[in-house]
């Protein structure tokens, strides 16, 4: 039976595309997820916040200085110009200027501790960005591989579709038939090849009735234990 061989063909085909489209699935995942680059892209994103969180503080405490700066110095200007001599006002007028003093010397502390923290949030956020951006390439490369991969695949596939479809042609419709119901239960492999006088699929030696059987070439002959139809190569 040539057709028996036409059919082992078909299943060749049939599990090649198989395998070509699960590869193709798989680089379709790779491509669009990836868990290290979406990692690196939220602690982008929490180590921006941070580090503008702490650049805004910054700045605010940098006017409220300038602030008590300039009040400071309105009031040394007042406290100097000789316009007040009330005695009481001068007095009110010193103590102002010194506890402004002492509220720069607060601000100014507490100002170093917020220009630290922001530097220390701005070189976590460029170590942080230099591995994102190392991902990003990466993932990029890594891309076009695949694409190119995924394109030789998919004209391989279109290619065997091809094969397949004329092969199936020349087999008669009743085998065919046979074997389109043997597919799902036989995982996509309903025939077998008999070598050393053994199934290759169960790998179970066959009794001389089903060997003479194939051997006459003039029916179908299953596996007595897998039930795949057998034949030679
Ligand atoms: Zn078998």
């Amino acid at each position: 039976m040539s057709d028996l061989l036409a059919l082992y063909h078909v299943q060749e085909l049939e599990l090649d595309i198989i395998a070509r489209t699960e590869r193709i699935k798989s680089i379709n995942a790779e491509m669009a997820g990836d868990a290290a680059l979406e990692e690196a892209r939220a602690n982008f994103a929490a180590a921006q916040a941070a580090h503008q969180d702490a650049a805004k503080r910054a700045t605010e405490h940098e006017h409220e200085i300038r602030a008590v700066v300039e009040k400071r110095s309105n009031s040394e200007t007042t406290l100097y110009s000789g316009a007040v001599t009330n005695p009481k006002e001068l007095q009110d007028l010193q103590m102002e200027v010194e506890a402004l003093s002492r509220r720069k010397l607060t601000l100014d502390d507490e100002m170093l501790h917020l220009i630290l923290e922001r530097d220390d949030l701005g070189e976590q956020l460029s170590a942080v960005q230099a591995s994102l951006d190392e991902l990003t390439e990466a993932r990029e490369e890594a891309n076009i591989e695949l694409q190119e991969e995924k394109d030789t695949l998919t004209t391989a596939v279109n290619n065997m579709l091809a094969e397949r479809k004329s092969q199936v042609a020349e087999i008669s419709p009743d085998l065919f038939r046979t074997y389109i119901r043997m597919r799902a239960p036989k995982a996509n492999r309903p025939l077998a090849a008999l070598r050393d006088n053994a199934c290759t699929s169960c790998g179970i030696e066959q009794n001389i009735v089903v060997i003479n059987a194939i051997s006459r070439n003039d029916d179908i002959v299953h596996c007595q234990n897998c039930g795949r139809i057998l034949l030679r190569l």
